[in-house]
Formats: C-alpha cells, structure tokens, sequence
C-alpha cells in the first residue's frame, strides 16, 4: 500500500504585505513534512508575474522542499507562458498548476488561453518534460450546468496533458467520494489530491465557500454558529473537524491531501501533529 501525498500551498504576500513575510510563514511551517509545496500565481495575473517563482525558488533552495508552481490561463500570451517557464526552471519547480484563473472586471483577458486544458496543451508541446498538475472541483465548477459536464471538461484537461489534479476545497466526505467514482467511471486515472481548507473564521468561510460555490456541511455551520465570535475557539475546531476529514479520506484510500494553509502556519502545524502518523512511508 503506498502512503499518500501531503502537500501545502501558499499565495504570495498581498500587494500590502511586504513580501518578506513569505519567510515567517515557511519558518512556521517548520516540522510539517509536505511532499511538496505549491504557490499560487497572482490574482488575475495582474501583479507581479515573477513574485510565484522568486517564492517557488525559496522555498525549493532555502528551504529544499519540492515546489509546484501555479500559472494562469486568461491573462497570458504564449510570451508571458515561455517567460514563466524559464523563471519556473531556474526555480526548480517540480511542475506546473495550470489554471484558467478568473476574468477581472474591467480588464480584457488575452484571448490566447481561454481553458487551462489550452493552456496545458501548449505547455505540454513547448516543456514535454514539465509535469502538469490541474485543478478540479468536487461540487462541479461554478460555470458548469452540471457535474457530468464538468467532469467530461476534466477529460478534455487530462488529454491536454494533465497528470495530477489536485481538488478546490469541500467540507463533506461524501461529495468528494461521489466526485470521484464518476471521475474513475469515466476512465479518468490520474492521482486526485484531496483540498483540505481549515475553518477558521466566520467571515472566510463564507467568502470562500460562496466565491467557489461550495457547500457549508452542517457540521461546520454548527461549528460556525457556536463559536463564531470566538476566534481561538472557532480556529481550535476548524483544526478538529479537518484532522478529522482527513484521517476519513486517508481510511478510503485517497491519493492525497492538499492543505490550504492560507499562509497561516499554526493550522498546517496543528493539523500535522494530528495526522502525521497516516502518512508514514510504509
Ligand atoms: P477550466 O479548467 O478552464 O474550467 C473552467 C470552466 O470551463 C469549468 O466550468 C469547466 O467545466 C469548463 N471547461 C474546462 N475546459 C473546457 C474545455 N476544454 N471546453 C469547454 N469548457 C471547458 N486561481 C488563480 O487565479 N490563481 C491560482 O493560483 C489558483 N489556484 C487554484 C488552485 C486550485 C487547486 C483550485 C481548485 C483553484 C485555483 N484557482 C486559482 C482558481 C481557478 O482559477 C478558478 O477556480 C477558475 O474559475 C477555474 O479554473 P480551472 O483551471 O479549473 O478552469
């Protein structure tokens, strides 16, 4: 039995945060033991493009942990996608998170990538040896009309050269489960990593869940009512109810896990304690 992957992910500092700050939260992710760490690529790829890789390589020389960097479709050219290729190989990235990324109000994308699966076609012509990882979403994309569909959209991702998926966050066990026996039904085979996101304020589950359109289960909107206005409480229960997810995902044999640390390293921390043991190499 092959234990299964553990992975983190970080975003770049905010626009207002200077960008040091990535090193406070790699120091604080000390003695979790992740497969490897992925970095998201700015919102709308509208900021600094070269931010993802200068942290992509941190993190792989300063701190010698595998790194896979995310890149977004909607606002490249295949010029931006050479350049961050480059950037990406001089980091030594372990692979790339293709992405299509949202439209920003008021700014027209390229019109060169209109799909991540486009946007992994071209890399997989141009970087025959990168690996591709994508993203895919248990309770369906929002802009799909259904699950099916979508899932027959993960296909067209998985041809293009996608070998890893990693999936967007979801609260209950069984939606991910559903997910994935119409995934494996419909031949697709690649390892699927579980995105775990730790509950830990009122205000952020809300937005992210409403921004991605999934599901609050009614064991985290309990978690939420009861202790929603008392932050250390609330956070204590997040880390609860995601070990506990976990360790049910890890029992049915999931290929992995994705923590989402939102740069907040007392999560993955605590969650790791809880969990380490699950991912021992047998
Ligand atoms: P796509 O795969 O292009 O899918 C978008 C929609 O189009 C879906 O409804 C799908 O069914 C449909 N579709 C897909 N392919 C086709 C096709 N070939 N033909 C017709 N329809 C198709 N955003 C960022 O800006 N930066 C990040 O770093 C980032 N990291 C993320 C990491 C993960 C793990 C996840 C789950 C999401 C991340 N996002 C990030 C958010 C992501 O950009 C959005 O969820 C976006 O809305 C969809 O991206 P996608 O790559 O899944 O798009």
């Amino acid at each position: 039995m092959h234990s299964p992957i553990f992975s983190l992910e970080v975003f770049p500092p905010k626009s207002h945060t200077p960008v040091g700050t990535i090193y406070d939260t790699l120091d604080g992710l000390g003695g979790v033991d992740p497969d490897f760490i992925s970095v998201t690529y700015g919102h709308g790829a509208l900021q600094d493009r070269s931010l993802t890789a200068r942290i992509a390589n941190t993190i792989r020389h300063d701190y010698q942990i595998p790194v896979v960097a995310h890149l977004t479709a909607l606002y490249s050219d295949k010029k931006i996608i050479d350049e961050a290729l480059g950037m990406f190989h001089q980091a030594g990235v372990s692979g790339v998170l293709v992405l299509r990324g949202d439209p920003v109000e008021g700014h027209a994308p390229c019109g060169v990538f209109e799909h991540s699966s486009d946007l992994a076609a071209y890399i997989h012509e141009v970087d025959p040896k990168m690996k591709i990882f994508g993203a895919c979403y248990p309770e369906c994309h929002l802009e799909a009309s259904c699950l099916e569909v979508d899932v027959d959209n993960l296909a067209k991702k998985v041809d293009a050269g996608v070998t890893h998926l990693i999936t967007q966050l979801f609260y209950n066990n069984d939606d991910f489960y559903r997910f994935l026996d119409l995934v494996r039904s419909k031949g697709i085979d690649v390892p699927i990593e579980a995105g775990i996101m730790p509950a830990r304020s009122a205000k952020s589950i809300n937005s992210m869940t409403a921004r991605n359109g999934c599901k609050i289960s009614p064991e985290v909107r309990a978690i939420v009512e009861r202790w929603g206005d008392d932050p250390s409480s609330l956070l204590q229960a997040g880390i609860v109810y995601a070990s506990e997810q976990i360790v049910d995902l890890v029992a049915h044999g999931v290929d992995g896990i994705h923590l989402y640390t939102m740069n907040r390293p007392v999560l993955a921390r605590r969650i790791w304690a809880n969990v380490e043991s699950l991912f021992a190499v047998n």
